[in-house]
């Protein structure tokens, strides 16, 4: 280990200032840990101490001032309950009243009247005249150059640590006394000097140093671009590195012929024409698990763009080649439906598939485990627990995720050790993810995508209608009964405010009945409260036609498939999210029938919920609007794309610092090109600071 780690390692309560107290709360509190963890905790602001003005130059629009001056009289003024204290502080151009509310006993035991001060404050007016109340004052010795002028850091703190003297500015004072210790070769430049100069980038050390206390807004901003880059760089380099060692060393199973199931199903039993992305991306994966090495590959899709078929036919082509397959969704009920719609379009061929999910008796799942075991079933079909378990499969050579944006990097990893030869992985998402986010976080993946949707799709017509003209929109529902068509009405289920959402639910669930009575009209009503068994067949009438109203919570987002629902109504529409909202929509104008979607909300509504359904009645683009959910709500509140970790960055923003983040997309990748196990004398600093993130998995395949 050499110095620099070991100074930075140092457990926080060794720094002069902090001790064991203080070192436990900045642990419980903040997380700091070792001095690397403070040097890493940022300010989120400066206040500008830089200039000294004159009091002359106060004005009313002035806000925080910096004054030096001599205190020419201090006194406590007012009664018992109403004291106060008030100062006089002159400079050469006039005087300034500082004022004091409270700790009053101290500040007169402190304070010296005569004394040289330089102050700083906010300024308000009193009766017309300027103040400071509660200033920060500091001493000033006869010589004037001994003010130090800075921007002074303010730190993000809690309530418990000021209460132990370490408030916002306070941490300051121990991130300049750790500055003091650290010399340039504790925090040696692990970027190229090549990217340093192409980007003109600060080094590591300028940058530490100049985002805590710089001596000017240009150095500041100098320093997080290059620590933002450093973060952005690392991130991608890391995603980079799985990618391109998959791409050199793995092995993967060989699915070099196309045989008799994947051609008799595409002569056959192809219940449609491909579009053209969907070819693509068939070709695509036939390149790729063709190659001897694992496929590793992110599928992306629009709701309907049709991406069943293609595991379907990815999985028909590992069967001719001797493989079993398995797919896992997020949900039984999901891992329901893709079970019906794939023993739908293969129940003529001679493949074995199987359901597996908690609600597969005993006696069932042995029969199931058994055929895996000894190769006769093909397919398997259940929720992620089927890789949990221990289930064994005779080969498996095809593993389709749906839906999987809970699959972190790490467990991706995971799943590229497990078996030898490695099980090519599909991923496929339902709602799509930004490119921006999905190259992030999906950075060590390969990339397909679907940007086609199938023939004679028409847009589904997205309205917003506010409250007060319900009754025009039950009007418009009964038309579309009338013509025989039927009508989805979703309500929202928040988990804060549930108790609520289900009296909204049940009172919707009466109206509906008012504008639609029994024996003309029938209505089902599905939510997460009904035991499975009511919840199933209230579904099944819906999905019958024997009912043409379902009334329902968003348990429906996976659920159904019915191409005759028309309509979709979205009841408090402002409460939904974007992709979510997206997602329902996507349950209609799944038929060949003009199809609408109509945006329930009451009449005040926020500017972000606004902006969510403009965007909803602008567009039927689930790209569009996955771009416009993460500029609305930044990444961290994109659905899954917490767990991944990756896009937590501290200082960047994967939105704001786009053209950054491209930028180290790029380098990243042209580095690995040229020089994949980062031998070149210009990639050795780099290939050094990687070494020493020994405890990240990832981070250890440099060797
Ligand atoms: P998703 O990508 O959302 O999983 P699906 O695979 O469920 O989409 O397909 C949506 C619907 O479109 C299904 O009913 C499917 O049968 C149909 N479909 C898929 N591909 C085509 C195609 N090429 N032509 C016509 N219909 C298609
Ligand atoms: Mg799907």
């Amino acid at each position: 280990m050499n110095l620099a780690t070991q100074i930075l390692s140092s457990p926080i309560e060794y720094l002069k200032g902090v001790g064991p107290q203080r070192g436990d709360l900045l642990k419980k509190e903040l997380n700091i840990f070792t001095f690397n963890d403070l040097l890493n905790h940022f300010p989120y602001r400066h206040i500008d101490k830089t200039k000294v003005n004159l009091i002359k130059e106060i004005t009313l629009q002035s806000e925080y001032i910096q004054v030096a001056g001599v205190l020419v009289s201090f006194e406590i003024v007012g009664q018992k309950n109403n004291k106060r204290a008030v100062g006089q502080l002159k400079d050469q151009t006039g005087f300034l009243e500082l004022a004091w509310f409270q700790g009053l006993s101290w500040i007169q035991k402190t304070i010296k009247v005569g004394a040289s001060y330089l102050v700083y404050g906010r300024v308000t007016f009193f009766q017309g005249n300027p103040q400071i109340v509660h200033p920060e004052m500091e001493l000033l010795k006869q010589e004037k150059r001994d003010v130090k002028l800075f921007f002074e850091p303010i730190y993000p703190s809690t309530e418990k640590l000021k209460a132990k003297g370490l408030g916002g500015r306070q941490i300051g004072k121990l991130t300049q006394m750790l500055l003091q210790l650290l010399r340039e070769q504790d925090l040696p430049e692990n970027l190229p000097e090549k990217i340093l100069s192409q980007l003109k980038l600060v080094n590591r050390f300028q940058a530490y140093r100049n985002i805590h206390f710089p001596s000017s807004l240009d150095e500041y901003d100098q320093s997080v671009k290059r620590l933002k880059f450093e973060e952005l760089f690392m991130a991608q380099l890391r995603m980079h590195l799985l990618k391109f060692r998959r791409h050199r060393f793995s092995k993967g199973v060989l699915f070099d012929k196309v045989g008799e199931h994947f051609n008799v199903f595409y002569e056959n039993h192809l219940p449609f024409k491909l579009t053209g992305a969907q070819k693509r991306v068939i070709r695509e994966i036939r390149a790729d698990t063709a190659k001897g090495r694992q496929m590793n590959r992110l599928l992306q899709g629009d709701v309907g763009s049709g991406k069943t078929i293609v595991a379907v036919m990815t999985m028909l082509l590992a069967i001719d080649n001797g493989y079993q397959c398995c797919l896992m969704a997020p949900t039984e009920i999901l891992a329901q439906q893709h079970f019906n719609t794939i023993v739908k379009l293969i129940g003529q061929l001679p493949v074995a598939v199987q359901l597996l999910t908690g609600s597969v008796k005993a006696a069932a799942r042995r029969k199931i485990l058994q055929d895996l075991a000894d190769g006769s079933l093909n397919i398997l079909i259940g929720t992620h627990a089927i890789i949990e378990e221990s289930v064994q499969f005779k080969n498996l050579g095809l593993v389709i995720i749906d839906e999987q944006h809970r699959f972190g990097v790490e467990q991706r990893a995971k799943l590229w050790e497990k078996a030898e030869p490695v099980p090519h992985i599909l991923v496929m998402t339902a709602t799509p993810i930004p490119r921006t986010l999905a190259m992030t976080a999906y950075g060590d993946l390969d990339y397909s995508m679907i940007d086609e949707l199938p023939p004679g799709r028409q847009p589904v017509i997205t309205v917003h209608r506010y409250e007060t003209h319900r009754s025009g929109v039950m009007n418009f529902i009964r038309t579309e009964i009338d013509k025989g068509r039927q009508v989805y009405i979703i309500f929202p289920l928040i988990e804060e405010s549930a108790k609520l959402d289900y009296e909204n639910l049940m009172k919707g669930y009466e109206n509906a009945k008012a504008y639609f009575p029994e024996p003309k009209y029938w209505i089902s009503m599905v939510h997460g409260r009904q035991p499975a068994q009511q919840k199933e067949t209230n579904m099944q009438r819906f999905v019958k036609g024997d009912t043409q109203i379902m009334v329902s919570t968003t348990v429906i987002e996976v659920g159904v498939d019915v191409p005759n629902a028309t309509v979709m109504i979205i009841e408090s529409a402002e409460k939904f999210g974007l992709s979510q909202l997206h997602q329902l929509r996507g349950r209609v104008g799944r038929g060949s029938e003009k199809s609408y979607c109509i945006l329930l909300t009451s009449s005040q509504i926020g500017n972000e919920a606004k902006e969510r359904i403009k965007t909803m009645v602008s567009t039927n683009n689930g790209f569009e609007i996955a771009e416009k959910d993460l500029e609305l709500r930044g990444p961290g509140d994109i659905e899954g794309t917490r767990q991944s970790g990756l896009l937590n960055f501290k200082l960047a923003s994967i939105v704001k610092d786009k053209l950054l983040l491209d930028t180290a997309k790029s380098i990243s990748e042209s580095m690995l090109e040229n020089d994949p196990d980062l031998v070149s004398a210009e990639n050795l600093q780099l290939k050094q600071f990687l070494q020493q993130r020994k405890g990240d998995r990832i981070w250890s395949i440099i060797s």
